[in-house]
């Protein structure tokens, strides 16, 4: 079968589209996860190593492996001292290098667009699909602009909520289509749009000089995620 990212014919490994190393916090002590799904009409099961796909090589996995490792230190660096902070301040993530994490969550986007698994239904690219497959490509992850990336700190109880991933969704941000993922405590919402962005968007991004301003949100706050709680709690999945 063809690598979808490098398209050569060979052996395909069972990718994860969102890394492993994002489930750990829901992982309980037997090595399983609970999966949360928005339809209601499938029971949440427990599986074993998360939410995979036979979709690339293994080359092409060791090579989106060295930017998830990076990525994993900068948030666990970070998970401590954002834990202390006071909700409703703006938090500042500074000294990441923004080539690496922003390819980190590229490929995520790119991954959740290209998988035929459930989970990711809703998250299209359409044809920015091939232009984030070229920049995964040639590691080069463009400017501040080029797909924006947000990120939100989810709180519950003054508590940042780690062990929560639910099913990415799409929603809108001043016009523009944003796909948003909810892993690691962070809704990771990306801007895929043509059309220019506001100078406040960028400023709220993943900036070229290694930090981000991000604003925290309570879950309770978060519209589709209330929606998504109450038809688990509907559907006795809760
Ligand atoms: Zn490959």
């Amino acid at each position: 079968m063809k690598c979808k990212l490098c398209g050569k014919e060979r052996p395909l490994r069972q990718s994860h589209i969102i890394p492993e190393f994002a489930f750990s916090p829901l992982y309980d002590e037997k090595h399983r996860f609970n999966e949360i799904s928005l339809d209601v009409k499938r029971r949440n099961r427990f599986k074993q190593k998360g939410v995979r796909e036979r979709l690339l090589c293994g080359q092409c996995e060791q090579f989106f492996s060295k930017y998830e490792q990076y990525a994993s230190t900068v948030i666990s660096r970070y998970r401590k001292s954002l834990e202390f902070r006071q909700v409703g301040d703006l938090f500042h993530l500074k000294g990441f290098d923004y080539n690496k994490l922003k390819i980190f969550a590229l490929s995520i986007l790119w991954r959740a667009s290209v998988t035929k698994l459930e989970f990711f239904a809703e998250i299209n690219l359409e044809h920015h699909e091939s232009i984030i497959h070229q920049m995964l490509l040639t590691e080069s992850p463009g400017d501040e602009s080029d797909y924006p990336l947000m990120l939100f700190p989810m709180y519950h109880h003054g508590k940042i909520q780690e062990d929560l991933i639910t099913t990415p969704y799409v929603s809108e941000i001043e016009g523009h289509k944003v796909y948003c993922f909810l892993f690691l405590g962070l809704t990771w919402a990306f801007i895929v749009s043509n059309k220019e962005k506001s100078n406040r968007l960028i400023e709220c991004s993943l900036s070229r000089t290694g930090e981000i301003i991000m604003l925290p949100r309570a879950l309770e706050h978060s519209p589709r995620i209330v929606d998504m709680a109450k038809d688990m709690a509907r559907s006795g999945k809760l």
